[in-house]
């Protein structure tokens, strides 16, 4: 069994309507370690390197605009000139960029057993108008794929959670510097046995 670190960006949405510490709040109270904790004014190439620049992620988040469209009866030219999927995910990283420097984003880093799990299950879903109620997306957001790309940005979802351990290796490495992350011992780890 090994320890997985995620990284949480609390994105500009979330720092602007004064949610901070509420969202925190639910990763300690799930048990949860905080080990890194900071705010930054992103620069341009630590949000392209941030999220991925592959085909398959261009793919995926094109692919959830054109799933959502079809799903409504629109049709996904009418914004965006195309309807092939990565010509779409480009353009969201685009709009990306754009929402990251909006103000600055306050960044985490939790570590646990399992933690890209609970982080992941603890956001919700992407889409916040699908969140389950209980979750950060879905109990502080109601936005649309459709309304978001009908005004060219990305969905306002308030949180991003590492999606696999070693994204959360590699995003962790991107925005934290080692002596920035602290080790220390928290209740849960000798009276919950876990952490
Ligand atoms: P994050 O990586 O921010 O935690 P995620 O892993 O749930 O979110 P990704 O597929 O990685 O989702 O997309 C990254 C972010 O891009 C989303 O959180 C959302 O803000 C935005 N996004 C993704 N797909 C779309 C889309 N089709 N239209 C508008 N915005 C989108
Ligand atoms: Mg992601």
């Amino acid at each position: 069994m090994t320890k997985q670190k995620a990284l949480l960006i609390i994105k500009p949405d979330g720092v602007q309507r004064g949610l901070i510490g509420k969202i925190i709040a639910r990763f300690e109270r799930v048990g949860l370690k905080i080990i890194g904790l900071k705010f930054e004014m992103a620069s341009k190439e630590k949000v392209v390197a941030h999220y991925p620049e592959t085909e398959a992620w261009f793919a995926k988040v094109g692919q959830r605009t054109l799933t959502n469209y079809e799903k409504k009866g629109l049709d996904a030219r009418k914004v965006f000139k195309t309807n092939d999927a990565v010509a779409i995910g480009k353009i969201v990283k685009g709009w990306l960029i754009t929402y990251f420097q909006e103000s600055p984003v306050f960044m985490c880093v939790v570590e646990g057993y399992d933690c890209i799990e609970i982080v992941r299950k603890l956001s919700g879903n992407t889409i916040p108008v699908l969140a389950a109620p209980g979750t950060i997306r879905g109990d502080f957001s109601h936005d649309t794929i459709d309304l978001a790309n009908e005004q060219n940005r990305p969905l306002r979802n308030i949180i991003h959670a590492s999606d696999t351990p070693e994204d959360g290796e590699k995003e962790v490495a991107l925005w934290f510097k080692p002596e920035e992350l602290f080790n220390y011992q928290l209740a849960g780890e000798r009276f919950m046995y876990i952490i």
